[in-house]
C-alpha cells in the first residue's frame, strides 16, 4: 500500500513505526488478560534420528489463540512477554503442560521447551520444573529445556547453578539457535550441556556456500567435542538432511519430517507403523 511517493519516505516510515508502537502496546495489555482466559496452547513439532528416521522427541511451541486476532505466533509476543516479566506465568505454563502432555505419550518420546534467561531469575523456576516432571511422573530424561546463547547475559552464577541443578536431577539441556547468537566456544567448555541445535538459517545456507557447508562441518566437529547430540534445525528437503548424515549430524528438525502439529496430531508419530518418515 506504501505507494513509491518522492519525498515522502520518512513519513511512510514514522507511520509504519508508531503502528508497531501501538501493535506492541496492544499486545502487551492483552497478554496478561489472555493468560488468565487460557488462551494458549502449545504444537509439536518431531526431531528425527538421522539414521534410523524415527522421531525421538517433539519440541513444544507456543501459540496464542487470540479470540478476535486469531491466531499469533511466538515471534511476535515472546519478545513482549519478556520486557514486561510476563514471561514467567507464561514460561511456567509451557513447561508443565509440555510435561503433562508428554507423560501421556506412548513410549519414551522426549519433549523439549524453549525457556529464556530471564526465567532463571526466579530462583522457584527449577524447583517448579522438578515439580512438574512429579506431577506429570515423565522421567526427567524426556525432557528438554532450551536454551539461547542469550541466557549467558544474565548473571553466570545464576546460569551455571540453574543448568546444573535441572541436568543433575536428569533434565536436559539444549543450546538453541546455534550460531548465529554469541557463539562463543567457551561458552560450551563453561557450562555442560547436552545438545546442540545448529540454527536452521544454516541448513538453507550450506547448500548454497562451500563457506556454510564448511561452517556446519565444524559445528558438528564441534558438538562431537563435547559429546553432545547434534540437531539440525530448518530441514526442508532431501538433500539436507543427506547433505547433515553425511556430516554426522544425530538429528534432524523441519519441515521435511513435518511441520509443528497440534497436540493431537502427534500419536500418529508415534505408532510403530508409521514412526519412519516415509523417503
Ligand atoms: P525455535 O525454538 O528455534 O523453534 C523453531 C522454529 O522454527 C519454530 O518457529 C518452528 O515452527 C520453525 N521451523 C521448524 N522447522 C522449520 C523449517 O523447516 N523451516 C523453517 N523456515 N522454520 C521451521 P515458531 O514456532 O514460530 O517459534 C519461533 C520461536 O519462538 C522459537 O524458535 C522460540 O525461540 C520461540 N518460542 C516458541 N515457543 C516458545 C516458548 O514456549 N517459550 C519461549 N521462551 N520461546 C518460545
Ligand atoms: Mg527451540
Ligand atoms: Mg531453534
Ligand atoms: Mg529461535
Amino acid at each position: 500500500e506504501a505507494k513509491e511517493t518522492p519525498g515522502s519516505g520518512f513519513r511512510f516510515f514514522d507511520a509504519a513505526l508508531a503502528a508497531d508502537v501501538k501493535e506492541r502496546t496492544a499486545i502487551e495489555h492483552d497478554l496478561a488478560r489472555a493468560i488468565k482466559a487460557d488462551e494458549f496452547f502449545l504444537e509439536y513439532q518431531p526431531i528425527v534420528g538421522v539414521e534410523s528416521r524415527t522421531v525421538r522427541s517433539f519440541e513444544a511451541l507456543l501459540r496464542w489463540r487470540h479470540p478476535e486476532k486469531g491466531r499469533i505466533m511466538p515471534d511476535l509476543f515472546i519478545p513482549v512477554a519478556e520486557k514486561t516479566g510476563l514471561i514467567l506465568p507464561l514460561g511456567k505454563w509451557v513447561v508443565r503442560a509440555a510435561c503433562l502432555e508428554a507423560a501421556k505419550w506412548p513410549g519414551p518420546a522426549g519433549v523439549a521447551v524453549n525457556v529464556v534467561g530471564d526465567q532463571f531469575k526466579d530462583r522457584d523456576f527449577v524447583d517448579y520444573v522438578k515439580q512438574c516432571l512429579a506431577e506429570a511422573g515423565l522421567a526427567p530424561g524426556r525432557l528438554t529445556i532450551e536454551v539461547t546463547e542469550s541466557v549467558f547475559s544474565v548473571d553466570e552464577t545464576v546460569i551455571r547453578e540453574s543448568l546444573g541443578d535441572l541436568r543433575s536431577h536428569g533434565v536436559r539441556v539444549a543450546l538453541d539457535d546455534f550460531g548465529i547468537g554469541f557463539s562463543s566456544i567457551n561458552n560450551l567448555r563453561a557450562f555442560p550441556i547436552d545438545q546442540l541445535k545448529i540454527d536452521r538459517s544454516f541448513a538453507r545456507a550450506m547448500m548454497e556456500s562451500q563457506r556454510d557447508a564448511d561452517l556446519v562441518d565444524i559445528i558438528l566437529k564441534l558438538g562431537q567435542t563435547f559429546q553432545v547430540t547434534t540437531t539440525v534445525e530448518g530441514i526442508e528437503c532431501e538433500s539436507q538432511l543427506d547433505f547433515i548424515r553425511r556430516r554426522g549430524a544425530s538429528e534432524a528438525q523441519g519441515y521435511l519430517i513435518s511441520a509443528p502439529v497440534a497436540a493431537s496430531e502427534v500419536g500418529r508419530f508415534l505408532s510403530p507403523e508409521e514412526n519412519r518418515l516415509s523417503a
